[in-house]
């Protein structure tokens, strides 16, 4: 009888210590920090990054090679802040600015009020955009008000992700909106490679 609990017990470590290894394996701890004049609350931070791994995580078209994406975008706390007030950088006009506060030290995330400038950040055809990333980096640049695929599509960037433009539903396409879909390579690179795909658990 003694036995038998002890392998039960040995059982149940098992499986607990097994699930939480599988859970923080595919957990991404992103710091984000805000400019002092831009108010964003801790709470709105955490439901951009959670309305971001619900994408990441949706598959709706099983014909497009969409796969659920078992990734989990997470709020490395507290949210720090950046610049001085009223030096305007929470409001981002031109290309050099914008460069400059990419590329501030500290938090991966630099939140700001507004992006008002034009094809900046690389971009041709696009007008206003609302955030800009660096392309296998630890840094991006995001306007607090930027939808929750966009979050997701600036950390594929830092991960080292193109863009692909071959629907309007990627999470890489370049400048759609709404989008959702992540094929097994990318996701790959959002879990920092080696994570097994399938049902996510948690
Ligand atoms: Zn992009």
């Amino acid at each position: 009888m003694l036995k038998l609990s002890v392998l039960w017990l040995t059982i149940a470590i098992s499986v607990v210590v097994g699930f939480t290894w599988a859970a923080d394996d595919i957990a991404q701890s992103i710091s984000v920090s805000r400019h002092v004049d831009t108010v964003i609350t801790e709470a709105q931070v955490d439901n951009k990054l959670a309305a971001a791994t619900r994408r990441l995580r949706l598959r709706e078209d099983e014909t497009s090679g969409d796969i659920r994406c078992c990734v989990h975008l997470r709020l490395a706390k507290p949210i720090a802040a950046f610049g001085k007030s009223n030096d305007h950088d929470d409001v981002i006009q031109d290309e050099t600015q914008l460069r400059r506060v990419l590329m501030l030290p500290g938090a991966r995330i630099k939140l700001v009020t507004a992006i008002q400038g034009v094809h900046l950040c690389g971009t041709k055809n696009i007008g206003s955009f609302e955030g800009c990333a660096e392309i296998g980096g630890k840094n991006i640049v995001l306007a607090m008000g930027a939808p929750s695929d966009v979050w997701a599509h600036e950390f594929g960037h830092n991960q080292g992700l193109p863009h692909r433009n071959t629907s309007t539903d990627l999470i890489m396409h370049e400048s759609a909106f709404g989008t959702h879909e992540i094929d097994v390579k990318e996701c790959s690179r959002f879990q920092d490679k080696g994570a097994t795909i399938g049902p996510c658990p948690f």
